[in-house]
């Protein structure tokens, strides 16, 4: 490994594809930075959204993104409404708002030049904020599976939810955000990919983790 050079993981991947976990537990595991770049789009979302503003209309989502970028809005990111599947749609809708997107871009990639490194999770990582990162992972798992996951984390928080509306979610914001033009949610040409429907967390570290140590002792290029 090059120490001069921060160790840089993207991990990227639908939502609920266990991205979080993996990504929280390898900067754990490597002793990492971890940054949540869904957090930051969910709360500009909230923002909007507690401002009387449309997270669907460009100027609101704005000047929620260039706030938050700013400084001084973390009491945001405790706030309970900020993981909810209605919060999680706001942010899918601000998200697909260029202005926003280029408005939280530097916060990111300032968060990746850290060192000694820093694991960041989200859709574009890969792609578009971090096209160098060292590692590259792109999680996925079937619909079905991910719905099942979701539906469980809401009825754990003692939010009232059916399983089809989970799912019908999921399933709307997967094509949100893969058919959206600006950085959309698609796996980097030199990502691995990682299915994770029949894998615990265990063994998805386990994996995640040989696959950052070979990419390291080949050099450490994010090519396959
Ligand atoms: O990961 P999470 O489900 O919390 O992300 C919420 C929403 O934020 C996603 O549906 C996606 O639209 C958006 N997002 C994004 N780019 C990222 C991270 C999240 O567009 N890097």
């Amino acid at each position: 490994m090059n120490i001069e050079e921060p160790l840089v993981i993207a991990v990227d991947g639908p939502a609920a594809s266990g991205k979080g976990t993996l990504a929280r537990a390898l900067a754990k595991a490597l002793g990492i930075a971890y940054l949540d770049t869904g957090a930051l789009y969910r709360a500009v979302a909230l923002m909007v959204r507690r401002s009387g503003g449309d997270p669907a209309v460009e100027a609101d989502g704005m000047a929620a993104a260039h706030a938050l970028a700013e400084g001084g809005h973390e009491d945001i990111f405790s706030d309970p409404e900020l993981r909810s599947e209605e919060n999680g749609q706001g942010a899918s809708k601000v998200s697909a708002l260029p202005g926003v997107r280029a408005a939280l871009l530097e916060l990111q990639r300032q968060f990746a030049r850290r060192m000694p490194g820093a694991v960041l999770d989200g859709r574009d990582i890969g792609t578009h904020v971090c096209p160098d990162a060292r590692v590259k992972l792109f999680v996925t798992a079937k619909p079905e599976i991910r719905a099942k996951r979701r539906f469980k984390e809401l009825q754990d928080r003692g939010d009232a939810v059916m399983f089809p509306a989970v799912l019908a979610d999921i399933e709307s914001r997967d094509a949100r955000d893969s058919q959206r033009a600006a950085a959309p949610l698609k796996p980097a040409d030199d990502a691995v990919l990682l299915d994770t429907s029949e894998l615990g967390i265990d063994q998805v570290l386990d994996t995640a983790l040989a696959i950052v140590r070979e990419r390291l002792s080949s050099g450490g290029a994010a090519a396959s």
